[in-house]
């Protein structure tokens, strides 16, 4: 593989590798033979998206180079004058975007960002209110593994086993008995909508914050395609690199009254410089998510999900809650004698990408896949009915996985991630 003939976002992205191959090829291979990877098999990895060329550029520019502890106009740093500017318009953007008095753009990940709303809010032993890690909360909602389990007492909630929806009354009924100082919304594996309205009446009862994980939905909020949080939730925490498609970072949007708690969370409570380079570039992706182009896209990307979920149930896999209104669908491929495991790895021989994730019943391991990437590519529903029967031929090995990697790669050059 040369430089020349890879399918790069940008010609100054490509001229830019070119002068690291020379200067370093080992990991200039690397990238290379990544960037190939991801144009060359589908990504269906719920949480990934392929940022915009304009994107790149932002991160992989001289601000890069800048420190800026501190926030604009208040830096512990000199020369900050125009990185200010960058931050500024990420934050009245990411505002007028969501609709929200406050926005924090610095958190560097979507972890980050809960991190200092648990910070702003609760003192270590007090009780959160979750959902439970089985049934679709991050490490970050009180995994034994992740700090936000060691330092506070997380009770779960979960679905229900018949319907695979949110059982609202276990909710309230937990925030009764347990009394949390805040309750958490939002999940990595829940195909449908928070009620947020339900969560707000819930934690006023209980006298609790309720913050909001938006990482995965924050995108589709952002084109309409999703309920927003923001007029409900205390704090919403969310990442900027899922459905929203701009670099990998957080942030955190609140209201006025909790702003300067929040600023001062993330810094200096939890992080030290922001990465400007990165703001700068969540700024352009905040710019391209409030063009008309982008809630086409996000309506699109929930378009895809459906067929496609409707397609893996035609094909036998048990899918949660029967659909999905997401970008998201989590699935069951145990019907077709195969557990999430063994067709994670079938379904990447194809060129399948995706994850395990855990199921709401039995310790087996189900999948989880989304549409956001793939939609990136410009594919609609009739690619996400083709790929539901490559998932069927896959996982019932009916084909050799080879055959159909040379089906999905015709896809991918058909929609390339960048189109030269
Ligand atoms: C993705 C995600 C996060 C964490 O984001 P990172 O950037 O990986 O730290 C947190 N919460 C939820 C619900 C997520 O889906």
């Amino acid at each position: 593989m040369s430089v020349t003939t890879a399918a790069h976002a940008t010609a100054a992205q490509a001229a830019g590798l070119d002068a690291l191959r020379r200067q370093d090829p080992e990991i200039a291979d690397v990238i290379l033979a990544e960037e190939a990877r991801q144009a060359s098999s589908l990504q269906l990895i719920a949480a990934e998206n392929f940022t915009s060329p304009a994107v790149l550029a932002a991160l992989g520019s001289p601000l890069a180079n800048k420190y800026a502890e501190g926030y604009p106009g208040a830096r512990h740093h000199g020369g900050c004058e125009l990185v200010d500017v960058a931050e500024r318009i990420a934050c009245e953007r990411a505002a007028a975007l969501f609709g929200a008095e406050h926005a924090n753009v610095q958190p560097h990940s979507g972890s980050s960002a809960v991190l200092a709303a648990y910070a702003a809010l609760l003192r270590p032993g007090d009780t959160v209110l979750a959902m439970g890690l089985t049934h679709g909360g991050h490490l970050t909602h009180g995994s034994p593994a992740n700090f936000s389990g060691r330092w506070f007492d997380f009770v779960g909630y979960g679905v229900d086993g018949e319907s695979g929806l949110i059982d609202y009354g276990q909710v309230r009924a937990l925030a009764r008995e347990h009394h949390p100082r805040a309750i958490v919304c939002g999940s990595i594996s829940y195909p449908r909508h928070p009620d947020y309205a339900a969560f707000r009446e819930i934690a006023d009862e209980a006298g609790a914050y309720l913050i909001a994980d938006a990482a995965h939905p924050i995108g589709l909020v952002a084109g309409g395609a999703a309920p927003n949080p923001v007029p409900y939730a205390d704090v919403v925490c969310a990442t900027t690199h899922k459905v929203l498609r701009g670099p990998r970072g957080g942030m955190i949007l609140c209201g006025a009254e909790l702003a300067e708690r929040i600023d001062r969370a993330v810094f200096p409570f939890t992080q030290g410089g922001a990465q400007m380079h990165t703001v700068a570039a969540k700024a352009v992706a905040f710019a391209e998510a409030g063009a008309p182009a982008f809630t086409a896209y996000a309506h699109q990307v929930v378009a895809n999900a459906r067929v496609l979920a409707a397609g893996l149930l035609t094909e036998g896999l048990t899918v949660t809650t029967g659909g999905t209104d997401t970008h998201l669908i989590t699935a069951d491929p145990a019907p077709l004698g195969v557990d999430g495991q063994a067709a994670r790895s079938r379904l990447a021989a194809a060129g399948l990408v995706l994850d395990t994730c855990a199921l709401p019943w039995g310790d087996a391991r189900g999948i989880r896949l989304g549409t956001a990437a793939v939609t990136t590519q410009g594919m609609r529903e009739a690619e996400m009915a083709r790929i539901a029967v490559l998932f069927g031929v896959v996982l019932r090995e009916e084909r050799d996985a080879r055959e159909v990697l040379a089906e999905v790669r015709e896809l991918t050059r058909t929609y390339p991630p960048y189109p030269g």
